[in-house]
């Protein structure tokens, strides 16, 4: 039998265990069996990664590259990722149950993904304001914000990565980023592309460890100057409240509750494969999933059943196996937290009409089946909680006005989709729902070059597109006298 890998944090430029030589297990949620043993940081360690970071951000060769060779290296690491997709997609497929199919993809997508801001490393600008005061010039630049704490989850690891290292590079700052406890082998597979991209020691650090005690501390850091966080709401929480410590400057990418509407007058094909790729596509376990989908009564039972029918088909199983749709969740605490709220949703009335239970042929991991239930009302729990599983929730509405109401009648507010023929329509809805990103007649679409995050309770800040790189810089404003006189005494009136 193979030996189990070891993975060991990556600081300073230097793979290295714990300094206490803590290690934590980490599970295949195929087979629910241990495959890696990862070091688990803690103080001494975060606090090392942040000094080497700080160290790099002020003293070291990053401090003093120019914009355009931050970007070179920026393209290299690109080239690197989407030559290793194949991989580093099967190791977070091991790790975290996703499927190949979709980790390979998304890692090699996540090459352009580097690629957008390795473009914009040096068009990073101020600007000169036409002051109101004579003879004064005054400019503004934008510098780096400082040592970014980067804290992902362990759903989409390599694209939560690029939409944090991406801009906070190309802007000039410095990385500590820490892996989710649940998968966290890829991240340290990913520093070793970042090792051999050339980035000086300690402009990106990777570390392991759990939410409590390292992400705490590291998000508290006294020298931590951002934070970018993608994870669930309660996490966030307690990231506002570290940072209460630092005043970093955060962001947050969190859950959903997304709708997605589907009109009378829809493209029923159409529709029913958003409905699929937005609730079973990675399992579900997808920030944007749509797993609240509204459907005109004029079209509600025709389409519910083509997504019966279509999610009967879907093949579950092992998610390095290239022909499997669906694949496992990512944690046994997942699968217990569907099962239940499954179960819940049932006792309040709502009626199952495909899954809602462990597939039968599979007898080892974490597998759910594609669940769809119909609901009669949006107090029923699968319709009021992130699922983060495949498990859909239908409701009727009966014209424009009732739909878009529904779908707004959420406390988050990431993506929704939109499914008509009738454009002005498409644009009114648009424009009304309250969310972050709006698909119409797609689905889970995404692009380096546009924005993405959430309203209301899904967060704050915007992960990539041409703004986000903004967010990883500061301005400094800088006033020159170009008066020939000296700066006259303050105190004598002329
Ligand atoms: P999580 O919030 O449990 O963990 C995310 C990260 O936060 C992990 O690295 C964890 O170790 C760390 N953490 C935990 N406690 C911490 C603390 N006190 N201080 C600092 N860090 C701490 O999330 P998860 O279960 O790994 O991921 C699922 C959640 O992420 C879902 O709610 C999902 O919707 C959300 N998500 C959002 C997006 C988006 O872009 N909006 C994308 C993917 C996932």
């Amino acid at each position: 039998m193979d030996a189990k890998p070891v993975y060991q944090l990556y600081i300073d430029g230097e793979f290295c265990a714990a300094e206490d030589g803590a290690m934590f297990d980490t599970l295949n949620p195929a087979t629910g069996n241990v495959w890696a043993s990862v070091s688990a940081a803690g103080e001494a360690d975060v606090n090392r990664a942040v000094a080497a970071a700080l160290h790099a951000l002020y003293e070291g060769p990053w401090a003093a590259m120019t914009a355009t060779q931050r970007g070179k290296l920026l393209f290299r690491l690109a080239d690197l990722v989407a030559a290793n997709a194949e991989r580093l997609g099967d190791i977070e497929t091991i790790d975290s149950g996703k499927l190949a199919r979709e980790t390979r993809a998304q890692t090699a997508y996540v090459g352009d993904y580097y690629r957008y801001y390795a473009g914009l490393a040096d068009k990073i600008q101020g600007a000169t304001l036409p002051i109101d005061k004579p003879d004064m010039h005054v400019y503004t630049m934008r510098e780096p914000i400082g040592v970014v704490a980067a804290v992902v989850p362990w759903n989409a690891q390599m694209f939560l990565t690029a939409t944090k290292l991406g801009p906070a590079l190309a802007a000039g700052n410095t990385v500590v980023l820490k892996a989710s406890e649940d998968a966290p082998a890829p991240m340290l597979e990913f520093a070793r592309l970042v090792n051999e991209a050339g980035f000086p020691p300690g402009v990106v650090n990777v570390i392991t460890g759990y939410g409590e005690p390292c992400g705490r501390i590291l998000t508290s850091h006294p020298d931590v100057a951002r934070v970018a966080f993608t994870g669930g709401p309660s996490t966030a929480r307690r990231i506002v409240e570290n940072t209460a410590h630092n005043f970093a400057v955060v962001s947050l990418e969190l859950g959903g509750k997304s709708p997605i509407l589907v009109f009378d007058d829809a493209d029923v094909d159409g529709a029913v494969n958003g409905i699929i790729a937005g609730n079973f596509g990675a399992t579900g376990q997808s920030c944007v999933a749509g797993s609240r989908v509204f459907i005109h009564s004029r079209v509600y039972d025709q389409v519910l059943e083509r997504v019966c029918q279509r999610a009967a088909t879907i093949n579950i199983g092992d998610p390095l196996d290239l022909k499997v749709d669906m694949g496992p969740l990512a944690t046994r605490r997942q699968l217990i937290h569907i099962t239940e709220a499954v179960a819940a949703s049932q006792a309040q009335g709502a009626e199952i009409l495909h899954g809602g239970k462990r597939p039968g042929q599979l007898d080892k991991g974490w597998y759910f089946e594609p669940t769809v239930i119909a609901c009669n009302d949006q107090n029923v729990r699968t319709v009021q909680e992130e699922m983060f599983g495949p498990v859909l929730s239908a409701l009727r509405f009966d014209d424009e006005e009732q739909g878009i109401a529904y779908a707004n009648d959420t406390r988050f507010g990431l993506g929704s989709g939109v499914f008509t023929r009738d454009v002005a329509r498409a644009l009114r809805v648009s424009k009304r729902i309250r969310s972050g990103i709006v698909w119409v007649n797609t689905y889970r679409a995404i692009s380096p070059i546009s924005p993405f995050g959430g309203f209301k309770q899904s967060g704050y800040g915007r992960e990539a597109g041409l703004d986000a790189i903004n967010d990883y810089t500061r301005t400094k404003a800088v006033w020159v006298s170009t008066s020939q006189a000296p700066m006259a005494d303050p105190f004598t009136m002329r």
